[in-house]
């Protein structure tokens, strides 16, 4: 059987000068992870990323390079030997693939990083457009073409046709590990996602309450977290049962305090959690004004409980915006489903809007409720999410022992 590569062009890496080692390695890292039971080689080269494999992995290879942060672009490339009359068919096949799905002109760049190949760069871009328009495949426009086909003459010759962007940032891993506070709502897997996008490792804490909340809640934020696993190689949900801490909440709290309370409660676990899995920041999905514990006011109320770093990546960003992100990642149809979060089950009808950090310490202090949360601590169950399986669930391909 006949083997397959793709090629990817590395983004931002290309800029990091003493990093770019470390990047890099990541980055190809991750592929291999991704890949792990499939049958196929990942290696860099001149500052590009390749895959090689047998036809049977192209959808595993495809959803890896759909979803692999840290690329401007990537594409199905043509290998073929050194020399023009190869060259030429290879750049006639790209054009009758690039037609059949509908484009009607076209451009070749050359790229001659080989510099002892016989032709420069503007001779082999003529000659192997000459048979692509004498043939009437497509017509050339040097603008604006549907189709941009590239040749590459390197150690070897490479034709595609340059299409797909991929997922720019940095590589997942680069810039640490972060614990997402991830609810079933929207917003949170977004912020997760843009941390992600910054070459952040993203594990993630929930706090159920069950029965007050299902167990399909929680099955909706485990079908999240596989997602968010499809970016970030893999994750961890802990999931910290939060049900007596809420009852205790509510029985001894002033009504209109009662979700800023819990979110102090929420922070306070959140960061025994980060220090006991080494994560430098917690992260979250809140958004300035967009609900009454999202104030100026309560957020630093929130924050003032953290002892770590507190990022939330969508703080400047419009419901708009973030759903948008949401549906390009596929979290939204998850979401949306209707099942109950814990805050909106105790929330109270009329929730301080401006509150104090002086008046919320005072009241989260005569909760006396460390031991309560230490012990929910205690009952975290943990589950763990890789791309790598959903890639060996949903494709069926070779196994291999690499
Ligand atoms: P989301 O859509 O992410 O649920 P939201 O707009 O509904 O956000 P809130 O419910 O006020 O806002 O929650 C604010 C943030 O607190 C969430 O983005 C999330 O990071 C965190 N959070 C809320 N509830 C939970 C929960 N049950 N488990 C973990 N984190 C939570
Ligand atoms: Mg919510």
């Amino acid at each position: 059987m006949s083997n397959v590569t793709y090629l990817a062009k590395l983004g931002e890496l290309t800029l990091k000068g003493s990093n770019l080692k470390e990047f890099e390695n990541r980055l190809v890292n991750n592929v291999q992870l991704y890949l792990e039971t499939v049958k196929a080689r990942v290696f860099l080269r001149a500052g590009r990323l390749y895959i090689e494999g047998p036809e049977s992995s192209i959808p595993a290879i495809e959803y890896t390079l759909n979803h692999l942060i840290g690329i401007t672009g990537w594409a199905k490339t043509i290998v073929c030997e050194k020399n023009i009359e190869s060259i030429k068919k290879a750049v006639m096949q790209t054009a009758i693939l690039a037609k059949n799905e509908g484009a009607k002109t076209f451009k070749i760049d050359v790229r001659r990083a080989e510099k002892t190949f016989p032709m420069n760069s503007y001779e082999i871009a003529i000659a192997t457009a000459e048979d692509v328009f004498e043939q009437k495949i497509m017509t050339v426009d040097v603008h604006k073409p549907d189709a941009l086909i590239r040749v590459e003459v390197r150690d070897r010759c490479f034709v595609y046709c340059d299409r797909n962007t991929g997922r720019r940032g940095l590589p997942v891993g680069v810039s640490g590990k972060g614990l997402l506070l991830l609810s079933g709502g929207i917003d949170s897997p977004v912020a997760g996602y843009r941390m992600m996008r910054r070459g952040m490792k993203v594990e993630c804490v929930y706090f159920h309450a069950y029965p007050y909340t299902s167990e399909e809640a929680q099955k909706k934020v485990e079908t999240l977290a596989t997602i968010i696993a499809g970016y970030g190689v893999d994750t961890h949900i802990n999931i910290i049962p939060f049900t007596e801490v809420q009852m205790r909440i509510k029985e001894k709290t002033p009504d209109n305090f009662n979700t800023l309370i819990l979110r102090m409660c929420m922070m306070k676990v959140a960061t025994m959690v980060a220090r006991r899995i080494k994560a430098k920041c917690l992260i979250t999905g809140e958004s300035l004004g967009q609900v009454a514990s999202q104030t100026i006011e309560n957020l630093e109320v929130t924050e003032s409980i953290c002892e770590i770093p507190l990022f939330r990546p969508l703080i400047g960003l419009d419901k708009e915006e973030i759903i948008n992100t949401a549906r390009e990642i596929g979290t939204y149809e998850t979401s949306i489903l209707p099942y109950e979060d814990c805050c909106v089950l105790f929330s109270p009808k009329h929730p301080v809007l401006r509150a104090s950090v002086e008046e919320a310490k005072k009241i989260f202090d005569s909760l006396d409720i460390t031991n309560l949360l230490e012990e929910a601590y205690e009952k975290r169950e943990i589950k763990r999410f890789a791309a790598r399986d959903y890639v060996a669930e949903n494709f069926s391909v070779q196994s291999s022992q690499q």
